[in-house]
Protein backbone atom coordinates (compact mmCIF):
# COMPACT_ATOMS: atom_id res chain seq x y z
CA UNK A 1 0.00 0.00 0.00
CA UNK A 2 0.67 3.69 -0.47
CA UNK A 3 2.94 5.20 2.45
CA UNK A 4 3.34 8.79 2.62
CA UNK A 5 5.24 10.75 5.17
CA UNK A 6 5.78 14.42 6.36
CA UNK A 7 9.29 14.99 7.97
CA UNK A 8 9.60 18.71 9.28
CA UNK A 9 12.58 20.08 11.22
CA UNK A 10 11.65 20.53 14.72
CA UNK A 11 13.23 24.19 14.23
CA UNK A 12 10.21 26.11 14.43
CA UNK A 13 6.68 25.68 14.89
CA UNK A 14 4.88 24.19 11.83
CA UNK A 15 3.99 27.08 9.35
CA UNK A 16 1.55 27.82 7.05
CA UNK A 17 3.74 25.55 4.29
CA UNK A 18 4.31 22.98 6.26
CA UNK A 19 0.93 22.50 6.79
CA UNK A 20 0.43 22.38 3.22
CA UNK A 21 3.02 19.74 2.79
CA UNK A 22 1.43 17.70 5.56
CA UNK A 23 -2.26 18.08 3.84
CA UNK A 24 -0.90 17.03 0.65
CA UNK A 25 0.69 13.69 2.19
CA UNK A 26 -2.09 12.77 4.46
CA UNK A 27 -4.58 13.45 1.26
CA UNK A 28 -2.79 11.21 -1.01
CA UNK A 29 -2.79 8.19 1.52
CA UNK A 30 -6.22 8.57 2.73
CA UNK A 31 -7.38 8.69 -0.95
CA UNK A 32 -4.92 5.49 -1.62
CA UNK A 33 -5.94 3.89 1.20
CA UNK A 34 -2.64 4.12 2.64
CA UNK A 35 -0.87 5.27 5.71
CA UNK A 36 0.75 8.67 6.49
CA UNK A 37 3.87 8.79 9.21
CA UNK A 38 5.50 11.53 10.95
CA UNK A 39 9.22 11.84 11.28
CA UNK A 40 10.96 14.80 13.50
CA UNK A 41 13.79 15.31 12.20
CA UNK A 42 16.04 16.46 14.80
CA UNK A 43 19.49 15.79 13.38
CA UNK A 44 20.37 19.09 14.41
CA UNK A 45 20.39 19.27 18.28
CA UNK A 46 21.17 22.90 18.51
CA UNK A 47 18.34 23.93 16.68
CA UNK A 48 15.93 21.36 17.51
CA UNK A 49 13.47 21.99 20.62
CA UNK A 50 11.18 19.83 22.22
CA UNK A 51 8.03 22.49 22.50
CA UNK A 52 8.90 22.36 18.51
CA UNK A 53 8.47 19.21 18.75
CA UNK A 54 4.37 18.98 20.19
CA UNK A 55 3.59 22.43 18.14
CA UNK A 56 4.01 20.40 15.10
CA UNK A 57 1.89 16.95 16.68
CA UNK A 58 -0.57 19.09 18.22
CA UNK A 59 -0.53 21.81 14.95
CA UNK A 60 -1.12 18.39 13.01
CA UNK A 61 -3.65 17.18 15.28
CA UNK A 62 -5.30 20.16 15.11
CA UNK A 63 -5.33 20.46 11.72
CA UNK A 64 -6.59 17.22 11.49
CA UNK A 65 -3.84 15.77 10.17
CA UNK A 66 -2.69 13.52 12.32
CA UNK A 67 -0.15 10.44 11.66
CA UNK A 68 -1.23 7.15 11.49
CA UNK A 69 1.35 5.93 13.48
CA UNK A 70 3.13 7.75 16.42
CA UNK A 71 6.23 10.13 15.30
CA UNK A 72 9.65 8.90 14.53
CA UNK A 73 12.56 10.48 15.83
CA UNK A 74 15.87 10.93 13.48
CA UNK A 75 18.18 11.85 15.63
CA UNK A 76 17.47 8.06 17.45
CA UNK A 77 18.01 6.68 14.34
CA UNK A 78 22.01 7.49 14.61
CA UNK A 79 22.80 4.11 15.25
CA UNK A 80 21.37 2.44 12.03
CA UNK A 81 22.67 5.23 9.65
CA UNK A 82 25.91 3.91 11.16
CA UNK A 83 25.24 0.40 10.33
CA UNK A 84 24.26 1.35 6.83
CA UNK A 85 27.27 3.41 5.87
CA UNK A 86 29.27 0.05 7.37
CA UNK A 87 27.56 -1.92 4.64
CA UNK A 88 28.20 1.13 1.96
CA UNK A 89 31.70 0.80 2.90
CA UNK A 90 32.27 -2.67 2.77
CA UNK A 91 30.92 -3.17 -0.32
CA UNK A 92 33.07 -0.48 -1.83
CA UNK A 93 30.38 2.35 -2.44
CA UNK A 94 31.62 4.32 0.20
CA UNK A 95 35.30 5.32 1.65
CA UNK A 96 36.87 7.38 4.20
CA UNK A 97 38.26 10.75 3.50
CA UNK A 98 41.22 12.16 5.19
CA UNK A 99 40.91 15.40 3.46
CA UNK A 100 41.66 18.42 6.22
CA UNK A 101 39.48 21.73 6.38
CA UNK A 102 42.29 23.69 4.75
CA UNK A 103 42.51 21.15 1.72
CA UNK A 104 38.98 21.99 1.09
CA UNK A 105 38.58 25.03 1.74
CA UNK A 106 41.54 25.19 -1.12
CA UNK A 107 39.19 23.02 -3.26
CA UNK A 108 36.18 25.67 -2.84
CA UNK A 109 38.43 28.59 -3.51
CA UNK A 110 39.71 27.34 -6.77
CA UNK A 111 36.17 26.52 -7.67
CA UNK A 112 35.37 30.20 -6.67
CA UNK A 113 38.03 31.82 -8.99
CA UNK A 114 37.30 29.33 -11.95
CA UNK A 115 33.33 29.89 -11.39
CA UNK A 116 32.03 27.20 -11.01
CA UNK A 117 30.22 24.91 -8.38
CA UNK A 118 32.32 23.88 -5.38
CA UNK A 119 33.03 20.22 -6.07
CA UNK A 120 34.90 17.71 -3.60
CA UNK A 121 37.81 16.39 -6.27
CA UNK A 122 37.97 12.41 -4.96
CA UNK A 123 41.22 12.30 -3.74
CA UNK A 124 40.47 9.62 -1.01
CA UNK A 125 38.63 7.79 -3.52
CA UNK A 126 41.26 5.69 -4.49
CA UNK A 127 43.93 6.32 -1.82
CA UNK A 128 45.38 3.78 0.45
CA UNK A 129 43.74 4.37 3.98
CA UNK A 130 46.94 3.20 5.29
CA UNK A 131 48.21 5.93 4.13
CA UNK A 132 46.09 8.40 6.25
CA UNK A 133 47.42 10.91 8.41
CA UNK A 134 47.73 10.22 12.09
CA UNK A 135 45.11 11.43 14.38
CA UNK A 136 42.60 12.85 12.17
CA UNK A 137 38.99 11.30 12.00
CA UNK A 138 38.16 10.72 8.47
CA UNK A 139 34.37 11.29 7.15
CA UNK A 140 32.70 9.00 4.71
CA UNK A 141 31.80 9.66 1.50
CA UNK A 142 29.69 7.80 -1.03
CA UNK A 143 31.63 6.82 -3.97
CA UNK A 144 29.34 8.43 -6.90
CA UNK A 145 29.12 7.94 -10.46
CA UNK A 146 31.86 10.03 -12.00
CA UNK A 147 29.43 9.55 -15.51
CA UNK A 148 26.58 9.72 -17.27
CA UNK A 149 23.27 11.37 -15.28
CA UNK A 150 20.88 10.92 -12.68
CA UNK A 151 17.22 11.14 -13.41
CA UNK A 152 14.33 12.29 -11.09
CA UNK A 153 11.08 11.28 -12.37
CA UNK A 154 8.98 14.34 -10.49
CA UNK A 155 5.58 13.97 -10.65
CA UNK A 156 4.95 17.55 -10.27
CA UNK A 157 8.06 18.57 -12.17
CA UNK A 158 8.90 16.01 -14.49
CA UNK A 159 11.64 14.57 -15.52
CA UNK A 160 15.20 16.20 -14.17
CA UNK A 161 18.23 15.21 -15.05
CA UNK A 162 21.29 15.70 -12.65
CA UNK A 163 24.66 15.24 -15.03
CA UNK A 164 26.72 13.00 -12.49
CA UNK A 165 30.01 15.03 -12.61
CA UNK A 166 28.02 17.50 -10.51
CA UNK A 167 26.69 15.23 -8.38
CA UNK A 168 29.90 14.61 -6.08
CA UNK A 169 31.46 12.46 -3.57
CA UNK A 170 29.47 14.20 -0.91
CA UNK A 171 29.23 13.24 2.95
CA UNK A 172 27.30 10.96 4.43
CA UNK A 173 28.91 10.47 7.89
CA UNK A 174 30.35 12.92 9.83
CA UNK A 175 33.83 12.97 11.18
CA UNK A 176 31.86 12.90 14.59
CA UNK A 177 29.97 9.69 13.21
CA UNK A 178 26.98 11.66 12.82
CA UNK A 179 24.93 11.20 9.64
CA UNK A 180 24.29 13.66 7.12
CA UNK A 181 21.03 14.94 6.65
CA UNK A 182 21.02 13.39 2.93
CA UNK A 183 21.68 9.92 4.32
CA UNK A 184 19.23 10.03 6.92
CA UNK A 185 16.32 11.09 5.06
CA UNK A 186 16.98 7.79 2.72
CA UNK A 187 17.28 5.30 4.94
CA UNK A 188 14.85 6.36 7.07
CA UNK A 189 12.22 6.69 4.35
CA UNK A 190 13.71 3.26 3.35
CA UNK A 191 12.96 2.01 7.01
CA UNK A 192 9.67 3.79 7.31
CA UNK A 193 8.40 1.74 4.02
CA UNK A 194 7.45 5.36 2.63
CA UNK A 195 6.22 4.82 -1.33
CA UNK A 196 5.95 8.55 -2.11
CA UNK A 197 7.63 11.25 -1.11
CA UNK A 198 5.87 14.56 -0.96
CA UNK A 199 7.64 17.87 -0.10
CA UNK A 200 8.32 21.38 -1.09
CA UNK A 201 10.47 21.98 -3.90
CA UNK A 202 13.38 23.28 -2.17
CA UNK A 203 14.20 19.78 -1.85
CA UNK A 204 14.52 19.39 -5.51
CA UNK A 205 18.18 19.40 -5.65
CA UNK A 206 18.54 16.67 -2.64
CA UNK A 207 16.55 14.32 -4.52
CA UNK A 208 19.54 13.97 -7.15
CA UNK A 209 21.92 12.65 -4.56
CA UNK A 210 19.26 10.71 -2.40
CA UNK A 211 18.80 9.05 -5.64
CA UNK A 212 22.42 8.14 -5.64
CA UNK A 213 21.80 6.82 -2.14
CA UNK A 214 19.16 4.23 -3.21
CA UNK A 215 21.24 3.43 -6.27
CA UNK A 216 24.56 2.66 -3.88
CA UNK A 217 21.88 0.46 -1.56
CA UNK A 218 20.01 -1.30 -4.23
CA UNK A 219 17.00 -0.10 -2.82
CA UNK A 220 13.80 1.05 -4.32
CA UNK A 221 13.54 5.29 -4.80
CA UNK A 222 9.93 5.90 -3.95
CA UNK A 223 7.87 8.05 -5.56
CA UNK A 224 8.93 11.77 -5.47
CA UNK A 225 6.63 14.74 -5.86
CA UNK A 226 8.41 18.15 -5.06
CA UNK A 227 5.41 21.01 -4.68
CA UNK A 228 6.55 24.17 -5.39
CA UNK A 229 6.64 26.72 -2.60
CA UNK A 230 4.17 29.31 -1.52
CA UNK A 231 4.68 32.61 -2.16
CA UNK A 232 2.99 36.15 -0.86
CA UNK A 233 0.12 37.68 -2.40
CA UNK A 234 2.94 40.26 -3.98
CA UNK A 235 4.35 36.85 -5.68
CA UNK A 236 7.72 37.32 -3.31
CA UNK A 237 8.48 34.34 -0.85
CA UNK A 238 6.31 34.39 1.66
CA UNK A 239 7.23 36.40 4.73
CA UNK A 240 5.43 36.82 8.14
CA UNK A 241 3.12 39.80 6.90
CA UNK A 242 1.87 37.72 4.16
CA UNK A 243 0.97 35.05 6.15
CA UNK A 244 3.70 32.43 6.78
CA UNK A 245 3.07 32.50 10.43
CA UNK A 246 2.50 29.12 12.63
CA UNK A 247 -0.78 26.60 12.53
CA UNK A 248 -1.45 28.26 16.26
CA UNK A 249 -1.33 31.71 15.18
CA UNK A 250 -4.20 31.10 12.22
CA UNK A 251 -5.73 28.72 15.43
CA UNK A 252 -5.89 32.25 17.38
CA UNK A 253 -6.74 34.32 14.25
CA UNK A 254 -10.09 31.93 14.51
CA UNK A 255 -10.07 30.06 11.08
CA UNK A 256 -11.51 26.73 11.08
CA UNK A 257 -9.14 23.50 10.28
CA UNK A 258 -11.95 22.71 7.81
CA UNK A 259 -11.83 25.88 6.31
CA UNK A 260 -7.69 25.57 6.28
CA UNK A 261 -7.55 22.45 4.26
CA UNK A 262 -9.96 23.49 2.31
CA UNK A 263 -7.66 27.03 1.39
CA UNK A 264 -4.37 25.42 1.38
CA UNK A 265 -5.66 22.26 -0.99
CA UNK A 266 -6.19 24.73 -3.25
CA UNK A 267 -2.46 26.64 -2.96
CA UNK A 268 -0.62 24.16 -5.75
CA UNK A 269 -4.42 21.76 -6.92
CA UNK A 270 -7.65 22.29 -8.35
CA UNK A 271 -10.53 20.21 -8.99
CA UNK A 272 -11.90 22.52 -12.04
CA UNK A 273 -12.93 25.67 -10.93
CA UNK A 274 -14.32 24.72 -7.44
CA UNK A 275 -13.55 27.33 -4.78
CA UNK A 276 -15.53 25.41 -2.07
CA UNK A 277 -14.04 21.54 -1.50
CA UNK A 278 -15.18 19.51 1.09
CA UNK A 279 -12.42 17.10 2.82
CA UNK A 280 -14.34 14.12 1.94
CA UNK A 281 -14.62 15.68 -1.98
CA UNK A 282 -10.89 16.07 -1.51
CA UNK A 283 -9.57 12.62 -1.01
CA UNK A 284 -11.89 11.41 -3.56
CA UNK A 285 -10.56 14.03 -5.89
CA UNK A 286 -6.66 14.44 -4.92
CA UNK A 287 -3.68 13.07 -7.21
CA UNK A 288 0.05 13.93 -7.00
CA UNK A 289 -0.62 13.96 -10.54
CA UNK A 290 -2.02 17.05 -11.02
CA UNK A 291 -0.34 19.48 -8.84
CA UNK A 292 0.58 22.32 -10.26
CA UNK A 293 4.17 23.18 -11.36
CA UNK A 294 4.12 27.31 -10.17
CA UNK A 295 4.15 28.74 -7.43
CA UNK A 296 0.82 29.06 -5.40
CA UNK A 297 0.20 32.53 -3.96
CA UNK A 298 -1.11 33.07 -0.26
CA UNK A 299 -4.19 35.41 0.05
CA UNK A 300 -5.78 36.29 3.12
CA UNK A 301 -9.01 37.88 1.76
CA UNK A 302 -9.98 34.40 0.10
CA UNK A 303 -8.89 32.33 2.95
CA UNK A 304 -11.12 34.73 5.60
CA UNK A 305 -13.97 34.48 2.75
CA UNK A 306 -13.81 30.79 2.49
CA UNK A 307 -13.52 30.56 6.69
CA UNK A 308 -16.91 32.44 6.64
CA UNK A 309 -18.18 29.88 4.33
CA UNK A 310 -17.52 27.09 6.39
CA UNK A 311 -18.34 28.37 9.84
CA UNK A 312 -21.94 29.08 7.90
CA UNK A 313 -21.97 25.40 6.91
CA UNK A 314 -21.35 24.19 10.23
CA UNK A 315 -23.63 23.19 12.47
CA UNK A 316 -24.61 25.00 15.50
CA UNK A 317 -24.08 22.60 17.62
CA UNK A 318 -20.83 21.62 16.36
CA UNK A 319 -19.64 25.42 16.53
CA UNK A 320 -20.61 25.55 19.65
CA UNK A 321 -18.74 22.59 20.67
CA UNK A 322 -15.63 24.65 18.94
CA UNK A 323 -16.14 27.89 20.56
CA UNK A 324 -15.89 26.09 24.15
CA UNK A 325 -12.73 24.15 22.75
CA UNK A 326 -11.25 26.89 21.07
CA UNK A 327 -11.96 30.12 23.90
CA UNK A 328 -8.52 28.89 25.72
CA UNK A 329 -6.80 29.43 21.99
CA UNK A 330 -8.58 32.94 21.02
CA UNK A 331 -7.92 36.41 22.33
CA UNK A 332 -11.15 37.13 23.24
CA UNK A 333 -12.16 33.87 24.48
CA UNK A 334 -12.88 34.81 27.95
CA UNK A 335 -15.90 36.16 26.84
CA UNK A 336 -16.68 32.51 26.75
CA UNK A 337 -16.00 31.78 30.82
CA UNK A 338 -17.63 34.35 32.56
CA UNK A 339 -20.45 32.12 33.40
CA UNK A 340 -20.92 29.19 34.50
CA UNK A 341 -20.29 26.69 31.11
CA UNK A 342 -24.12 25.03 31.02
CA UNK A 343 -25.50 28.83 30.76
CA UNK A 344 -23.11 29.67 28.31
CA UNK A 345 -23.98 26.43 25.96
CA UNK A 346 -27.31 27.32 26.42
CA UNK A 347 -27.35 31.00 25.43
CA UNK A 348 -24.73 30.26 22.42
CA UNK A 349 -27.05 27.65 20.97
CA UNK A 350 -29.98 29.69 21.13
CA UNK A 351 -28.09 32.60 19.43
CA UNK A 352 -25.95 30.33 17.05
CA UNK A 353 -28.53 30.86 13.99
CA UNK A 354 -28.42 34.58 14.15
CA UNK A 355 -25.03 34.92 14.97
CA UNK A 356 -22.94 32.58 12.28
CA UNK A 357 -24.57 34.43 9.27
CA UNK A 358 -21.98 37.37 9.84
CA UNK A 359 -18.74 35.97 11.08
CA UNK A 360 -15.71 35.10 8.92
CA UNK A 361 -13.88 34.04 12.10
CA UNK A 362 -14.02 32.29 15.52
CA UNK A 363 -13.06 35.39 17.06
CA UNK A 364 -15.67 37.44 15.12
CA UNK A 365 -18.11 35.13 16.47
CA UNK A 366 -16.82 35.01 20.43
CA UNK A 367 -17.00 38.80 20.07
CA UNK A 368 -21.01 38.83 18.61
CA UNK A 369 -21.84 36.41 21.51
CA UNK A 370 -20.62 39.58 24.21
CA UNK A 371 -24.16 40.99 24.74
CA UNK A 372 -25.06 37.46 25.50
CA UNK A 373 -23.28 37.74 28.68
CA UNK A 374 -22.57 41.40 29.27
CA UNK A 375 -24.09 42.30 33.14
CA UNK A 376 -26.28 45.10 34.03
CA UNK A 377 -26.35 48.12 33.30
CA UNK A 378 -25.18 47.45 30.31
CA UNK A 379 -21.50 49.89 29.58
CA UNK A 380 -22.58 51.34 26.26
CA UNK A 381 -20.28 52.70 23.55
CA UNK A 382 -19.76 55.95 22.61
CA UNK A 383 -21.54 55.41 18.91
CA UNK A 384 -24.27 53.87 20.87
CA UNK A 385 -24.61 56.36 24.16
CA UNK A 386 -24.86 59.23 21.44
CA UNK A 387 -28.15 57.19 19.83
CA UNK A 388 -30.11 57.06 23.03
CA UNK A 389 -28.78 60.78 23.53
CA UNK A 390 -30.22 61.87 20.46
CA UNK A 391 -33.75 60.88 20.94
CA UNK A 392 -33.52 56.91 21.24
CA UNK A 393 -34.48 56.99 24.84
CA UNK A 394 -38.37 57.94 23.74
CA UNK A 395 -38.26 55.81 20.96
CA UNK A 396 -36.82 53.00 23.68
CA UNK A 397 -39.65 54.07 25.89
CA UNK A 398 -42.51 54.05 23.29
CA UNK A 399 -41.72 50.44 22.21
CA UNK A 400 -41.34 49.12 26.08
CA UNK A 401 -45.47 49.93 26.18
CA UNK A 402 -45.74 48.30 22.80
CA UNK A 403 -43.26 44.79 23.99
CA UNK A 404 -45.38 44.50 27.00
CA UNK A 405 -48.36 42.67 25.26
CA UNK A 406 -46.49 40.95 22.78
CA UNK A 407 -45.58 37.46 22.16
CA UNK A 408 -41.59 36.85 22.66
CA UNK A 409 -40.66 35.36 19.18
CA UNK A 410 -38.37 37.51 16.53
CA UNK A 411 -41.34 36.83 14.12
CA UNK A 412 -44.10 38.79 16.51
CA UNK A 413 -41.68 41.17 17.61
CA UNK A 414 -40.54 42.44 14.99
CA UNK A 415 -44.05 42.86 13.78
CA UNK A 416 -44.52 45.15 16.73
CA UNK A 417 -41.83 47.05 15.75
CA UNK A 418 -42.75 47.46 11.94
CA UNK A 419 -45.80 48.75 12.83
CA UNK A 420 -44.80 51.45 15.68
CA UNK A 421 -42.23 52.76 13.15
CA UNK A 422 -45.01 53.04 10.35
CA UNK A 423 -47.29 54.71 12.58
CA UNK A 424 -44.72 57.02 13.65
CA UNK A 425 -43.34 57.57 10.48
CA UNK A 426 -40.36 56.61 11.01
CA UNK A 427 -37.86 53.81 8.98
CA UNK A 428 -37.44 50.56 10.63
CA UNK A 429 -33.65 51.48 11.28
CA UNK A 430 -34.48 54.45 13.28
CA UNK A 431 -36.90 52.30 15.69
CA UNK A 432 -33.53 49.51 15.45
CA UNK A 433 -31.49 51.34 16.31
CA UNK A 434 -31.86 52.59 19.46
CA UNK A 435 -32.96 49.17 20.54
CA UNK A 436 -29.73 47.58 19.48
CA UNK A 437 -28.00 50.17 21.27
CA UNK A 438 -30.22 49.69 24.85
CA UNK A 439 -29.71 45.75 24.34
CA UNK A 440 -26.31 45.37 23.25
CA UNK A 441 -24.32 48.45 23.98
CA UNK A 442 -23.48 48.83 20.89
CA UNK A 443 -24.24 49.85 16.62
CA UNK A 444 -23.57 46.38 15.27
CA UNK A 445 -25.03 43.25 16.53
CA UNK A 446 -26.95 40.03 15.38
CA UNK A 447 -30.26 41.13 13.85
CA UNK A 448 -32.11 43.30 16.80
CA UNK A 449 -35.61 40.85 16.58
CA UNK A 450 -33.12 37.70 17.38
CA UNK A 451 -31.12 39.40 19.95
CA UNK A 452 -34.73 40.26 21.57
CA UNK A 453 -36.05 36.53 21.26
CA UNK A 454 -32.18 34.89 22.38
CA UNK A 455 -32.46 37.43 25.64
CA UNK A 456 -35.74 36.74 26.60
CA UNK A 457 -38.25 38.89 28.14
CA UNK A 458 -37.60 39.29 31.32
CA UNK A 459 -33.57 40.49 30.45
CA UNK A 460 -34.48 42.42 26.97
CA UNK A 461 -36.97 44.46 28.95
CA UNK A 462 -34.68 44.63 32.29
CA UNK A 463 -31.73 46.21 29.87
CA UNK A 464 -34.12 48.33 28.33
CA UNK A 465 -35.48 50.13 31.19
CA UNK A 466 -32.04 49.93 32.52
CA UNK A 467 -31.52 52.82 30.00
CA UNK A 468 -34.19 55.07 31.00
CA UNK A 469 -33.57 55.67 34.21
N1 LIG B 1 13.21 18.07 7.21
C1 LIG B 1 13.04 18.68 5.93
C2 LIG B 1 12.38 20.04 6.09
O1 LIG B 1 11.81 20.31 7.11
C3 LIG B 1 12.17 17.85 5.00
C4 LIG B 1 12.91 16.70 4.45
C5 LIG B 1 12.14 15.86 3.49
O2 LIG B 1 10.91 16.04 3.37
O3 LIG B 1 12.73 15.01 2.88
O4 LIG B 1 12.47 20.84 5.19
Amino acid sequence: GVVTRFAPSPTGFLHIGGARTALFNWLYARAMGGKMLLRIEDTDRERSTEPAVQAIIDGLEWMGLAADEPPVSQFERAARHREVVEQLLEAGQAYRCYASQAELEEMRERARAEKRPPRYDGRWRDRDPSEAPEGVKPVIRLRAPLEGETIVDDKVQGQIRFPNKDLDDFVLLRSDGNPTYMLAVVIDDHDMGVTHIIRGDDHLTNAGRQTLIYRALGWDVPVMAHIPLIHGSDGAKLSKRHGALGIEAYRAMGYLPVALRNYLVRLGWSHGDDEIISTEDMIRWFDVDEINKGAARFDFAKLEALNGHWIRRTDDADLVDMLMTERDFLPNGAILKSHPDAEIRAKLSAAMPGLKERAKTLVELTESTAYLFASRPLPLEEKAAAILDDGGRDIVAAIMTKFAEANWTAEDLEAVVRDYAESEGLKLGKVAQPLRAALTGRTTSPGVFDVLAVLGRDESLGRLSDQLR
